[in-house]
């Protein structure tokens, strides 16, 4: 399956050309087109996308908001995110249930809870195309089951938001806000993971000096060992 990083910008007010568009991810396989998350940015751009479906993480507007106007192809999302939704003229709805194995086309979804959001519940989600498994979880402060999502995955996909101090309270006992790179590594790193990237960029990296950016990084690869890359507007990767 092939990745394309439509965009990679988080809920920040800077943009640049390398993170221009609210974060989001086309899965291409089989000729199919799968979106993940239609940010308020992509309101008048998800036709040029042309979406076979679309699999969302929370109903936080960076990641939902494009889809205000409507759209036909089929929509996945979970209960608590089709709630926020509501009445947009959305009518092919379909229902994620964490841990509940779906189809989408080929590819393999399987959605697993994530502390970041009291009011927008988020999912992360463990995908496969039979040959390779990836975890895609752009907005996240935890995953709740972080062996069975991350354990065998080729790529894991993260926050961006902060590179080593996250940004992070906790309310009612649980974690509200981003997890920092370095703290998505050490997960990593425990799951023996060989590989991350990270998208939904935040202020550091956005509007950060890029060889001072890349240099903290580097630090934080070395010492997890693990191959790590930020993701700009356009990358793409193809995960066999
Ligand atoms: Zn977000
Ligand atoms: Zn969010």
């Amino acid at each position: 399956m092939k990745l394309t990083f439509l965009g990679t910008r988080g809920e920040i007010e800077p943009r640049t050309a390398e993170h221009r568009m609210h974060t989001s991810v086309l899965i291409t396989f089989r000729r199919k087109r799968i979106m993940i998350d239609c940010g308020a940015d992509w309101a008048s751009e998800v036709d040029r996308v042309r979406p076979d479906a679309i699999v969302l993480t929370h109903a936080h507007p960076d990641h939902i908001s494009g889809l205000t106007n409507g759209i036909g192809c089929p929509v996945f999302a979970t209960p608590r995110t089709w709630d926020i939704v509501g009445r947009w003229p959305i009518p092919n709805r379909a229902t994620v249930n964490p841990r509940d194995p779906f189809g989408v086309h080929a590819i393999k979804f399987e959605a697993f809870e994530l502390e970041h959001s009291l009011r927008a519940p988020a999912v992360g989600y463990r995908i496969g195309s039979g040959a390779a498994t990836i975890f895609y979880s752009p907005d996240v402060a935890k995953i709740c089951e972080r062996h069975e999502a991350l354990s065998g995955i080729r790529v894991y996909i993260g926050d961006g938001a902060a590179i080593t101090r996250p940004i992070l309270r906790k309310r009612d006992g649980v974690l509200i806000g981003h997890a920092s790179i370095a703290m998505q590594l050490e997960w990593c790193k425990a799951e023996h993971v060989p590989a991350a990237i990270f998208t939904h960029c935040g202020t550091e990296i956005v509007s950060g000096e890029p060889m001072t950016v890349q240099a903290r990084l580097d630090v934080l690869s070395s010492r997890t060992r693990i191959r790590t890359r930020i993701a700009v507007d356009g990358f793409e990767l193809n995960v066999a």
